[in-house]
């Protein structure tokens, strides 16, 4: 039996990505303490920003921009390694390997590995050799010249992704991390930092994307209910498809719209009660264990949520709990059931009353819930 068609409801997406860009636009709840992680915050101050070095920088930084790692603190690690081994960053160190990589990406590996970016560092540092020699010996070393060779997001897409044979070390085309959320990732970054002027594209799709327009009832199913499991695949396509005809036919910029996306999941829907989970110990792949965390409406769950929902802009359109648990476990955006609410946000009708609470820091939270909160951070726009 094949799969329900993914559905887009157009207007409810204008109007969610209306309301989320005004408050993004004005700084309000989610936005009003986001810390970019490509912001000047973070990135090294030893090169002149906008520049070749700036670039690059943020070209390697994608292999972090992905699921179960915590985004910001990997970019503050890179950071630090561009100021301590500022030869893996340049690309004269990798133009003449003449195909015998090894000592070179065990040089890589032994200073991601030194400098707090272990995670996956054995394929990292492969990757990170292969892309940066075709980028020295095809690129003049410079990324930004993938944008004067693509005119559309497609052209971009034909030099960044690897097909087949057109990947070798011979050929221009071909980066080992990039598929369609690293070429929108890549330009959103080099948009953001003032470096190129892309051609139209889609936010970076990932999770969090979805978490929101699968929460709204944006992408749907006819069928929706609880326990329903959508395909990443399909949605991420109708995702692509929906962010960039919006980007176009309102005239906003990509950027914009990405960062209203991306930090309302990842700032407040990751620490909504309804989402939480606990994952077993005991690892089977795609088969380990996911538990719903019940919702009882403790105290810590009523700050949490009013932290959350309760100053969220839609909150009157999210229907959805979308747990990250199954995503990053069993690859599917499942819909756990409709979102919860305290009983004390509802009067007899069941209508919700206005609540604004004044919470400046987050509450400590248990062990247990600490890790749930792990799982929560593993993507960006993964
Ligand atoms: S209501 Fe809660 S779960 Fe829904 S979008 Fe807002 S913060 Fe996220």
């Amino acid at each position: 039996m094949s799969a329900p068609a993914i559905q887009t409801n157009w207007e409810l997406a204008d109007e969610v990505f209306g309301i989320l860009l005004h408050a993004w636009r004005n700084k309000l709840p989610p936005y009003d303490n986001v810390v970019r992680v490509q912001g000047p915050k973070i990135i090294p101050k030893t090169f002149p920003w906008g520049s070749t070095e700036h670039a690059r920088f943020l070209k390697l930084s994608c292999f972090y921009m992905k699921g179960k790692i915590d985004s910001g603190t990997a970019l503050i690690a890179l950071s630090q390694l561009y100021d301590r081994e500022q030869w893996m960053f340049e690309p004269e160190s990798f133009e003449h390997l003449n195909g015998n990589s090894s000592e070179l990406r065990s040089r890589v590996f032994d200073s991601l590995s030194k400098n707090g970016l272990s995670f996956d560092a054995l394929n990292v540092s492969g990757h990170w050799v292969h892309n940066m020699h075709k980028l020295a010996r095809h690129w003049d070393g410079n990324p930004v010249l993938f944008y004067k060779n693509a005119e559309t997001y497609e052209d971009l897409c034909k030099i960044l992704f690897r097909r087949g044979k057109r990947t070798g070390p011979e050929e221009p085309h071909g980066f080992f991390g990039f598929r369609h959320k690293m070429a929108s990732m890549l330009t959103w970054f080099f948009e953001d930092a003032g470096i190129v002027k892309p051609p139209p594209y889609p936010v970076p799709v990932d999770f969090h994307i979805l978490r929101d327009l699968v929460s709204t009832g944006i992408l749907y199913v006819d069928s929706t209910q609880p326990g329903t499991a959508l395909s990443i695949n399909r949605l991420s396509r109708e995702a692509r498809i929906l962010t960039l005809k919006y980007c176009q036919n309102n005239s906003v910029e990509t950027l914009e719209l990405a960062d209203a996306l991306w930090n309302l999941s990842r700032e407040f829907c990751r620490d909504s009660p309804s989402n939480a989970s606990s994952i077993a110990e005991k690892y089977e792949a795609r088969r380990t264990r996911i538990t719903e965390k019940i919702v009882r409406w403790s105290k810590t769950e009523e700050t949490r949520y009013f932290r959350t929902c309760g100053r969220c802009p839609i909150e009157k359109k999210c229907q959805w709990a979308i747990p990250s648990a199954n995503y990053y476990v069993q690859g599917l955006v499942v819909i756990r059931g409709k979102r919860q609410k305290p009983l004390d946000l509802f009067d007899q009708s069941g209508i919700s009353l206005p609540f604004v609470p004044s919470l400046e820091k987050k509450p400590p939270h248990s062990e247990k819930e600490e890790k749930v909160n792990d799982l929560e951070q593993v993507e960006m726009f993964n």
